[in-house]
Formats: C-alpha cells, sequence, structure tokens
C-alpha cells in the first residue's frame, strides 16, 4: 500500500484557499495528484496565485468566490466546481474567521458571523457535496478544527463553541457515511504561521508553545493528505500543536 494516496483523477474543492494553512493544503493535494477549485472570500489575487501554482504542478484549477457560510452562495459554488471540474470527491472544510473577543465585549453578531463561518459552512458545504460521494461510494472530507474546541485557546469562548461544533459535525457524519465509503475527519492545529496569527494579538504566542516556535501550513496539509490516504480512519480529530495540548 503506498504512504501516501494517488489523488490523480480526483476533484477537491478546499475552501478558504487563498491563504494560509487552505492554500498549502490546495498545493499538497495537487502534488498528490488531484485537480483543485480553490474557495476564497475577496482575496481573488491570492486565489490566482494559489490556481497559478496548482497548474504549474500540472494540476487543473479553478478559483471560487463564495462565502461559505451562505447557502445560496455554497450551492452556486459546487454547481460551478462540478461544470468546470467535475463533481468534488474530496471536501476540505478550511474556510474561517478568528475574532478576538473576551466575555464582555463579545457581541451576538460576533457570536453568529462566527458560527455561520466556521460552523454552519460545514454542514452547507458538506450537505452539497455528498450526493456524489454517495453515489459514487466514495468520499474524502476534512475538517479544518482547531486546539481551541477541547482547549482555552486564545481568541474567545465563541471560537470555542464554534470549533467544538465542528468536531460534533464531523463525527456525526463519520457514523452516518461509512458504510458509503466516506471518511469525515478533523485535523485541530494549534498555532499555525498565518495571516490569521501573525496578524492578531496571537502573534508574540510562540513562546507558550514547547517546541519553541508556530506550526507550518504544510504540516497541518501533511496530516490532511494523511487522513485522506487512509480508509479505515473516519470521525477522529487529529491534533497538532507543538507540545500544547494533548488530547
Ligand atoms: P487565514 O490565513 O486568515 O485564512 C482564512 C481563509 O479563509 C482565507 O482564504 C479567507 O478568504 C477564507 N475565508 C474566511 N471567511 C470566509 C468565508 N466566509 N467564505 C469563504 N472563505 C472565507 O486563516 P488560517 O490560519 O489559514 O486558518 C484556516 C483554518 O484553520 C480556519 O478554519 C482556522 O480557524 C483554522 N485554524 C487556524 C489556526 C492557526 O493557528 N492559524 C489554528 C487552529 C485552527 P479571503 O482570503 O478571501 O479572506
Amino acid at each position: 500500500m503506498p504512504l501516501l494516496p494517488d489523488l490523480t483523477g480526483r476533484i477537491a474543492l478546499v475552501t478558504g484557499a487563498s491563504r494560509g494553512i487552505g492554500a498549502a493544503i490546495a498545493l499538497t493535494l495537487a502534488e498528490a495528484g488531484a485537480d483543485v477549485a480553490v474557495n476564497y472570500r475577496q482575496s481573488s489575487a491570492e486565489a490566482d496565485s494559489v490556481a497559478a501554482a496548482v497548474a504549474a504542478i500540472g494540476r487543473r484549477a479553478i478559483t471560487i468566490a463564495a462565502d461559505v457560510s451562505d447557502s445560496t452562495a455554497v450551492a452556486a459554488m459546487v454547481r460551478d466546481v462540478t461544470a468546470r471540474l467535475g463533481p468534488p470527491d474530496v471536501l476540505i472544510n478550511n474556510a474561517g474567521i478568528a475574532l478576538i473577543r473576551g466575555i464582555d465585549d463579545l457581541t451576538e453578531a460576533d457570536f453568529d458571523q462566527t458560527i455561520a463561518v466556521n460552523l454552519k459552512s460545514v454542514f452547507l458545504c458538506t450537505q452539497a457535496v455528498l450526493p456524489h460521494m454517495r453515489t459514487q461510494g466514495w468520499g474524502r472530507i476534512v475538517n479544518i478544527s482547531s486546539g481551541a474546541a477541547r482547549g482555552a485557546g486564545g481568541v474567545g469562548l465563541h471560537y470555542n463553541a464554534s470549533k467544538a461544533g465542528v468536531e460534533g459535525l464531523t463525527r456525526g457524519y463519520a457514523a452516518r457515511l461509512v458504510k458509503q465509503g466516506i471518511t469525515v475527519n478533523a485535523v485541530a492545529p494549534s498555532l499555525i504561521e498565518t495571516d490569521m496569527v501573525m496578524k492578531g494579538a496571537l502573534a508574540s504566542a510562540a513562546a507558550r508553545i514547547p517546541l519553541g516556535r508556530f506550526g507550518t501550513s504544510e504540516e497541518v496539509a501533511q496530516v490532511v493528505l494523511m487522513l485522506i490516504g487512509n480508509a479505515y480512519i473516519t470521525g477522529q480529530t487529529v491534533a497538532l500543536s507543538g507540545g500544547m495540548a494533548f488530547n
């Protein structure tokens, strides 16, 4: 059995792939052979660069602007991917936001937006790709959670709740889809060197990581690829945190 999966002929949809972890996952899946749909919300130039990098690897790539918290936009996105590349066989629910708030300055709007972008999007995108995966009896879904699903985290309790919800969806879908050849897993990173961390209040947090540095997006992508390649792992969360937490 090959150590890494051969995704030649597979179509992968990666949400939030214009930057950071999503961009690294898009490139890693392309290197494994997949054609890739690069979703983003507003960073069109960055998404174009990721698609160009996928094409340079020799795979087909498209970019799709869509707010993954909006059901109409998600339905249109999956229709578009299907028409231009083919129906997604692999879905990576990666898009997310991290509004840093304390208990007293967290508003209802912040809470609703976080749950919509980080959690409801996983439901919407998964529902949209499932019919094809079920028909062909094969599919791989990986949800990007966070150490904040189980630990204190540095963003806020709304973010904790959204990521704990993602892990609940992961187990719920995994249990119901395992007989149909579809695995659903989560990856829970803590403090990866992306805009989300480096452009916010967490930028100085490397000192509290036992390994002594932030993780890289490529290290997260490596775990995603491992999960895609293993048919016997489902409903699990794989954490990577440089020794900060042990699940
Ligand atoms: P990032 O650098 O801020 O990138 C976020 C990505 O999500 C961008 O591509 C952004 O698109 C996209 N996005 C945001 N809202 C969207 C929406 N409504 N619809 C579609 N796309 C949307 O973040 P990151 O650090 O790579 O994080 C990626 C995922 O990992 C998130 O789910 C995050 O919660 C999770 N995570 C990150 C860390 C970390 O330490 N960095 C730790 C744990 C978990 P635009 O470029 O167009 O804005």
